[in-house]
C-alpha cells in the first residue's frame, strides 16, 4: 500500500491528521524477505520476517527444552490487514478513537515489520495481561534477550501503549 493509498484509507476510516500526528509510534515498513512461520494457536496461517523466525524457531526450542510450551497468536500483519481490522470494528459501531486505544494505526504497528510476535502459553486467554503470572512470561523475561526478543510495551511505557506482556519483538 503506497502512501497515497493510506491516506486514502484514513479518510476512509475516519483517522484525521491529528491523530496520525499524536502517535508516538514510528512508522513502520513491511519487508520483504517474509518467510512462511507455520500455524499460529487458532491454527491461522501466520509469516514473519527470515531473521525473526530462525530466532523463534530457536526460542521456542529452548523453552520446550525447559519444559515450556510457547505459542505464537500473531507474527506479521501487513497494513491493509490493519486497515481491516478497523473496519470492521467500525462496522461493528466502535468508534475510531476507541479503537485506537487498542489498535495502531495502520503503518504505524510493529507486527508490519514482520519481527514481532504476540504469544501464548496455552493456559488462560491469549492477549491477557494474566500473561504476566504464566512461567512462559517469566522464562522470556529471563530468557527472551539470548535471542533478541525484547518486550515492547512493558507496564507504564513512554509510548502510551497498553502493557502487553505477551508482544515480543526481535531486533536484528
Ligand atoms: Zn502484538
Amino acid at each position: 500500500m503506497n502512501n497515497g493509498n493510506l491516506k486514502a484509507k484514513f479518510q476512509e476510516l475516519g483517522i484525521t491528521n491529528k491523530m496520525v500526528e499524536a502517535c508516538k509510534l514510528p512508522f513502520q515498513a513491511e519487508p520483504e524477505d517474509l518467510v512462511d512461520a507455520g500455524f499460529d494457536f487458532f491454527g491461522r496461517k501466520q509469516k514473519l520476517a527470515v531473521n525473526a523466525h530462525e530466532a523463534w524457531i530457536e526460542m521456542r526450542t529452548n523453552a520446550k527444552n525447559d519444559g515450556l510450551n510457547i505459542h505464537i497468536v500473531s507474527g506479521f500483519r501487513s497494513i491493509e490487514y490493519q486497515c481491516n481490522l478497523i473496519s470492521r470494528k467500525l462496522a461493528e459501531g466502535q468508534r475510531i478513537h476507541q479503537i485506537l486505544l487498542v489498535n495502531a494505526i495502520p503503518g504505524f504497528s510493529e507486527h508490519h515489520t514482520g519481527r514481532a510476535i504476540d504469544l501464548h502459553s496455552g493456559e488462560g486467554t491469549p492477549l491477557d495481561e494474566a500473561f504476566e503470572n504464566e512461567p512462559a512470561f517469566f522464562w522470556l523475561s529471563k530468557n527472551a534477550a539470548k535471542f533478541n526478543f525484547f518486550l515492547s510495551y512493558p507496564k507504564d511505557n513512554s509510548d502510551g501503549i497498553i502493557y502487553e506482556p505477551w508482544h515480543w519483538c526481535y531486533q536484528d
